[in-house]
């Protein structure tokens, strides 16, 4: 303890003024740091917030089946799945007219 205490003493004041902003400096450098730490548990907490929300919308999910197989009536989210399922189930019959411009 009393060697710390006698080179502090010593120091000139030059290096005392570089010290203090040393100092300041890993203070902003800890506190930078700590903005990001929020930042990142912020966006953390939305993205956790977001899986929440799709879980509890999973009635919202259904009434998003908007596409049904012309042939089996079976409900598919989208005309890409739709199409892939026509493919799949149905490659006798001819491709529906709103699936030929359908990519995938
Ligand atoms: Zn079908």
């Amino acid at each position: 303890m009393n060697q710390i205490h006698q080179s502090q003493t010593s120091k000139t004041n030059q290096d005392q003024i570089f010290l203090k902003i040393n100092n300041s400096l890993s203070q902003f450098k800890k506190m930078a740091r700590g903005h990001q730490k929020i930042q990142s548990q912020q966006k953390n907490a939305k993205r956790q917030a977001d899986l929440k929300k799709g879980t509890d919308n999973k009635a919202a999910a259904l009434v998003k089946l908007t596409v049904v197989c012309k042939t089996c009536k079976t409900q598919m989210p989208d005309p890409k799945t739709y199409k892939q399922h026509f493919i799949n189930k149905h490659p006798k019959q001819d491709l529906p007219d709103e699936l030929k411009e359908v990519e995938g």
